[in-house]
């Protein structure tokens, strides 16, 4: 649990009045994680223990999987390929309405309240710009109305309303927008992503088989990672959260383990974590890290030296020391690079 939550609930046990003026917390669900009724009863349960755990939890969700692809196929069938922008938004925010009502029902079957919300009934007010609405102003009137009486909200993600009152979509992906505004508006103490993925590991497992989950990490790390090629799936809602010092925390949907947390200032100096990239015939492997320096890069150097690894050109920026590699070392790079650093490194990574 959030540190920061963890006092408020020990500070809500003494004095009740913290209860009111408690901080929820913005729980997202990937459209993976509400594929079927087991998974959205299981998002469902999510939030019920949260909820005993005496956090604020406001829901944020996707469309079912593949459900907005499903949408976009069938406009294409029923109207071609030049079609109205206003109706496609309209048409692939209902995949999210989906989602919402679904899990609003989940959660009353299982006891607790629960009430859906659209892009619009939950204040999201957005730009004109049809598919790809920027998200200008939360009216958190009625978010706050339903916590108050104790419902959970659960909100359509994606999705917003313009100046002239018509539905407006954020962009593929936008879910995560939808969040992160919330989480600004209602000043949540964390936004957690649930998805299918577990968290942001030291390598990549496929590669590196010892790879560890991360704890926390910082966001100008992770925007090195995304820059250095790594696939970050919420980038875009990272480089909000750190322009507004929001609390991340990407971890499972199916089981309430801990996952990586991004912060502002992260886990301790040194390597957190290593990125993998191939252009052509040259490979890059990077060492991300705050206060990372020239002994780093040459203590990297030397372990390649030793395994045998030519080296080419290196460099160093703020979060980050790069080395080149030939294509097909570049592998053999990663691991030799995080036996060193992370492997044999005492630092408390996973989680
Ligand atoms: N359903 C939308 C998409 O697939 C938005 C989202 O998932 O965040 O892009
Ligand atoms: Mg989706």
């Amino acid at each position: 649990m959030e540190r920061g939550a963890r006092t408020v609930m020990v500070l809500a046990s003494r004095f009740p009045f913290y209860n009111r003026t408690m901080h929820p917390i913005i729980i997202k669900f990937g459209g993976s994680s509400l594929a079927d009724p087991e998974k959205i009863r299981r998002a469902a349960a999510i939030l019920l223990s949260g909820r005993r755990r005496g956090l604020r939890p406001v829901a944020v969700v996707s469309a079912p999987a593949d459900s907005t692809d499903d949408l976009l196929k069938l406009a294409s069938l029923c109207a071609g390929d030049d079609r109205s922008p206003r109706e496609d938004d309209a048409l692939l925010a209902a995949g999210e309405q989906i989602s919402a009502a679904l899990l609003a029902m989940a959660i009353q079957a299982q006891g607790a309240a629960a009430v859906s919300l659209t892009g619009f009934q939950a204040g999201i007010r957005t730009g004109r710009s049809f598919s790809c609405a920027e998200v200008r102003r939360v009216d958190t009137l009625r978010l706050a109305k339903e916590l108050k009486a104790g419902r959970i909200p659960v909100v359509a993600g994606f999705q917003g309303i313009s100046p002239d009152g018509d539905i407006t979509t954020l962009g593929r992906g936008g879910s995560d927008q939808t969040a992160v505004a919330l989480a600004r508006a209602l000043t949540a103490s964390v936004c957690e992503f649930r998805s299918d993925v577990k968290g942001i590991y030291t390598a990549h497992p496929a590669i590196v088989p010892e790879a560890r989950k991360i704890k926390e990490i910082s966001y100008c790390e992770v925007l090195a990672l995304a820059a250095l090629g790594t696939e970050v799936r919420q980038l875009r809602a990272v480089r909000y959260a750190a322009r507004y010092a929001i609390p991340l925390h990407l971890r499972s949907s199916f089981h309430d383990e801990p996952g990586t947390r991004i912060t502002a200032d992260g886990g301790p100096a040194g390597v957190t974590c290593l990125s993998i990239a191939k252009a052509g015939a040259t490979g890059k492997i990077a060492l991300i890290g705050r206060g990372l320096g020239k002994e780093h890069l040459e203590k990297a150097r030397a372990a390649a030296g030793a395994a045998g690894i030519s080296t080419g050109k290196a460099s160093k920026a703020e979060y980050a020391v790069i080395l080149t590699v030939p294509a097909a070392e570049t592998e053999a790079l990663l691991k030799t690079l995080h036996q060193v650093f992370i492997t044999a490194s005492p630092r408390p990574l996973a989680a």
